[in-house]
């Protein structure tokens, strides 16, 4: 397998990262997960541009220059979908602080360099080996870190510490994800993956306050309100869990997975989970550009073809080692 590092395509076991990277000692890096979809109109990568730039914004959170323009990253990703020869895949931007100082003032001179990986490799299921029903989850137990201090806006790498914890102490305890709450008791998400409830043919979805603004997220809503569902954005106690309709995931590695208990308790109903069911087969047209909601402006492109010859890059700024 290629990977693309700081503008290069090397075999990805000749990657050598060096042992003082920064962002190994101090999670100090940003990344991004993005997927291709091959359908009957061909390859698209799935709001690549918007997963550009979140990967941006994440990285002037945490006050990091990406060394690459958006248009470049672009292009290097097409590159590396095509010298893998991928069709389906899941896409990992990185962008890490490498060698130089070891306190965390990375401005020290001769200061530290900022490097970019770019993954890519078929992941077909997140949650291999789920129940056609839906997820078994657990809920309460961990409260998303950094509530209210912008982090979550950011995805850092540091920041899954507490996804991590959170998935590792349910998976131990015999479920398959874990939901964490925030400051206030509220939900706030999976470990990574936002939340909805299906209540009365709406959806209900908790804030971004203490959750990350997700893509998958964002364009499930415009699919509901294109189809004329109600879709509020508030704080939501546990305890609605129980009473919905129904309740799912979205993530662009999970897409839309449903859930069918929480903390053992089977929840949801027969409409609900066909609400969830539609939404879940809408949400796979419209990542293979077989469906637009009609809310959504036709000037934003949510599908990028995924340009499968050499001769079609449009800048070439990619070389081989
Ligand atoms: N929350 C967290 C913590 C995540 O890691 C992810 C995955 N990026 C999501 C939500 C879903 O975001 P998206 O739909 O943009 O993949």
């Amino acid at each position: 397998m290629k990977v693309w590092l700081d503008g290069v395509l090397r075999d990805s076991a000749d990657t050598a990262i060096p042992c003082l990277t920064h962002t190994l000692h101090y999670g100090t890096g940003v990344f991004e997960g993005i997927r291709s979809y091959s359908g009957p109109q061909g390859c698209f990568i799935f709001r690549l541009r918007d997963h550009l730039e979140r990967l941006q914004a994440s990285a002037n959170t945490l006050r990091v220059t990406m060394p690459y323009s958006i248009d470049e990253m672009e292009e290097a990703v097409q590159t590396l979908l095509r010298v893998n020869e991928l069709g389906d895949s899941y896409i990992r931007p990185l962008v890490f602080i490498g060698e130089g100082s070891m306190s965390l003032d990375v401005r020290t001179p001769p200061g530290n360099r900022v490097r970019t990986l770019i993954a890519a490799w078929e992941w077909k299921s997140y949650f291999a080996g789920t129940p056609a029903l839906g997820l078994s989850v657990r809920l309460g137990t961990w409260r998303r870190n950094f509530p209210h201090s912008g982090l979550n806006r950011a995805k850092a790498v540091g920041f899954y510490v507490n996804s991590y914890l959170a998935h590792a102490d349910a998976t131990a305890c015999g479920y398959d994800e874990a939901i964490l709450v925030d400051e206030g008791d509220h939900l706030a998400e999976a470990t990574a993956a936002n939340i909805f409830l299906v209540r009365n043919n709406g959806l209900v979805t908790p804030t971004t306050d203490a959750a990350l603004a997700g893509i998958t997220r964002d364009t499930m809503i415009e699919i509901a309100r294109g189809l004329g569902f109600s879709v509020e954005e508030r704080d939501i106690r546990p305890a609605e869990i129980f009473r919905a309709d129904h309740v799912f995931l979205t993530g662009t590695a999970c897409e839309v997975v449903p859930v069918a208990k929480v903390n053992g308790q089977p929840i949801g109903n027969d409409a609900g989970a066909q609400v969830v069911r539609d939404l879940a087969a809408l949400y796979q047209r419209a990542v293979r550009n077989d469906y637009t909601p009609s809310r959504k402006p036709a000037s934003s492109d949510w599908c990028t073809p995924h340009l499968r010859s050499s001769t079609e890059t449009r800048n070439g700024i990619v070389s081989n080692a």
